[in-house]
């Protein structure tokens, strides 16, 4: 018999191993390879790359902790998600694994025996958001173990981003949480949980050069919502010099077309009316998996990467010519992207298909070829502005959005004067600026110096804020009088109002009324339906409408190219 110091010992050791890609699904197999593992102990090379084996994708059963502590049933999970759309899907996939070893979810805190909090390191502010909650949480938890509830203990556990940066600190120094897993762990949740029950704190951060859950149909958190996000890759290669995400995501790998197909084609029969494709750069995407023609990846002109050309697969135009067939009154979504990958074929593929949004999302980040080098972006301004130039004339009618940082490393006046005169020029409808905020591990980090004052980078943003919101009213007083198709999203609480998006990701509101019906007679608007909607006034940030008739993607569009209805007016 083991004594309990060793056992302990082992579970940590076991702890390091990488249980992902084990092809041991048998009860018998798996307990023979846990047996051996006890027996012998993980190999060196598990000990050393911490990865190898197996990979429990059934319900861990593991033998030298008692049944009790395992049993998963019934125990309450409550989810925290802070960050990107891709955490939002991430804690998608959580749920869909969670659920199936027999987890419960609650949206109540007191309820709770687990708190899951999906993080996001992109900036300061956002992880500065994630220790106040893990500060609230830590009191919870005490506050339990001293109550009559103490037999059932809290645990938190600590996903995503922040849990791949800031390992070390939130074991050894924080003490603040039991569980700490990284992106690409999630398959190992289950087993992870289950560890803490025997009062260690269970750590898998490993980061994955194939993990993409691409067998992991997500339960999606919101099942009344009539959208729906799907990951279609992971990781970056890009290496931004100032982006932390190649280091808390990994490198960049793509999920096969045929499961996204499948994911896009079961959400589809559940009713959901619009699918958002994610990635950190969904229009590098490449499906390497199966056997297909050896094309080059070409770029969009006067771009260029700090990888090697992609050659093989099934590349994003593939992909979107897939995915928008399955259901053609199903809108097509995709971001985040990167300006390099917008070759001819994917925007002739946005421009021909109605049910595609005709919404490119060009993250300039900054305005400045000088600026834009510092940042390794790969392209020049002028090369930027070449691009916006071509992707407006082949989408007629196209809505652009951005990423903006201002402040970045050595940026002068004049350079920053270059990002407001670009976001002059090229009419963004959507734009998300931010104040720079240095991450460790980064090249910035290592390569320059933080120099413009935090006073100067808050004016800065200032600036861009005012300039883009005084832009974006003009667009959308652009669109009075227009017609647009508005996918209702919800009906308004407070008002009764209808609040529905049209293609552009612009929000619009009207009043609810009974309006015809493509059965020839009138009835309400709901959530889900496809509505013709006249702008009759505009904000920075809102159009308002009056509804017309129901429509359909086909109906609406049916007989006129993008360029035509576009510019339909009544
Ligand atoms: S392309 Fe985007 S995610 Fe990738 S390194 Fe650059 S900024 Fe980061």
């Amino acid at each position: 018999m083991m004594s309990l110091r060793c056992s302990s010992r082992l579970i940590r050791q076991l702890n390091k191993i990488n249980l992902k890609n084990c092809r041991c699904y048998s009860d018998s197999s798996r307990i023979n390879f846990m047996k051996d593992k006890l027996k012998h102990g993980p190999n060196l090379s598990e000990f050393i790359t911490g990865s190898s084996e197996p990979i429990l994708t059934e319900r861990p059963n593991i033998p030298y902790l008692p049944d009790s502590i395992q049993d998963n049933l019934k125990r309450k999970v409550f989810f925290d998600v802070y960050g990107c759309q891709m955490n939002l899907n991430d804690t998608d996939i959580v749920w869909s694994i969670l659920k199936k070893e027999g987890f419960e979810r609650t949206k109540i805190e007191e309820e709770a025996d687990i708190f899951l909090v999906m993080t996001c390191a992109i900036r300061e502010g956002a992880e500065t958001k994630i220790w106040h909650r893990l500060d609230h949480l830590r009191g919870f938890k005490r506050r339990r173990a001293l109550s009559k509830y103490k037999n059932r203990p809290v645990k938190i556990g600590l996903l995503g981003c922040m849990a791949e940066r800031l390992k070390e600190k939130l074991i050894e120094k924080e003490k603040a949480v039991d569980v700490v897993a990284g992106p690409d762990s999630y398959r190992d949740l289950p087993r992870l949980l289950a560890l803490t029950d025997s009062g260690q704190t269970a750590v898998n951060v490993l980061l994955s050069l194939d993990e993409t859950y691409a067998d992991v149909v997500p339960v999606r958190l919101n099942q009344d919502s009539v959208s729906a996000f799907i990951s279609i890759m992971r990781g970056c290669d890009n290496m931004c010099t100032y982006c932390i995400v190649p280091f808390t995501r990994g490198r960049e790998r793509s999920r096969p077309i045929a499961s996204i197909v499948d994911e896009v084609r079961h959400l589809s029969d559940q009713g959901v009316k619009e699918v958002t494709l994610l990635g950190q750069n969904v229009n590098s995407y490449r499906d390497l998996s199966g056997q297909s023609e050896k094309l080059d990846t070409h770029m969009a002109k006067g771009f260029k990467t700090v990888y090697k050309n992609k050659k093989g697969g099934l590349r994003f135009a593939d992909l979107l010519d897939k995915v928008s067939a399955v259901d053609p009154e199903m809108r097509i979504r995709f971001t985040a992207a990167h300006p390099k990958d917008f070759p001819d074929e994917v925007l002739q593929v946005i421009s021909e298909r109605d049910n595609i949004c005709k919404m490119v999302h060009l993250p300039a980040q900054s305005g400045s070829s000088a600026v834009l080098e510092r940042m390794r972006r790969g392209y020049s301004r002028e090369a930027y502005l070449d691009l916006v130039g071509h992707v407006k004339a082949a989408i007629p009618g196209v809505g652009l959005s951005t990423d903006m940082i201002c402040g970045f490393c050595g940026e002068t006046e004049e350079e920053f004067q270059e990002t407001m005169s670009l976001m002059q020029l090229v009419d963004y409808n959507v734009a998300f600026l931010f104040p720079y905020s240095m991450r460790e591990k980064t090249t910035a980090y290592r390569r320059y110096k933080d120099d413009v004052p935090e006073q100067v980078k808050k004016e800065r943003h200032n600036r861009m804020v005012d300039l883009y919101r005084r832009k974006s009213q003009l667009l959308n007083e652009a669109e009075i009088g227009h017609t647009h198709l508005v996918l209702v999203e919800s009906i308004v609480q407070k008002t009764g109002q209808i609040l529905g998006r049209n293609e552009l990701y612009i929000k619009v509101l009207f009043d609810q009324t009974d309006i015809l019906s493509q059965d020839g007679g009138k009835r309400a608007v709901t959530p889900g339906d496809f509505v013709a909607v006249r702008i009759v006034g505009a904000k920075s940030s809102l159009l308002n409408g009056v509804p017309l008739y129901h429509t359909s993607i086909r109906d609406f569009y049916r007989d006129k190219s993008w360029g035509e209805r576009y510019a339909v007016s009544l």
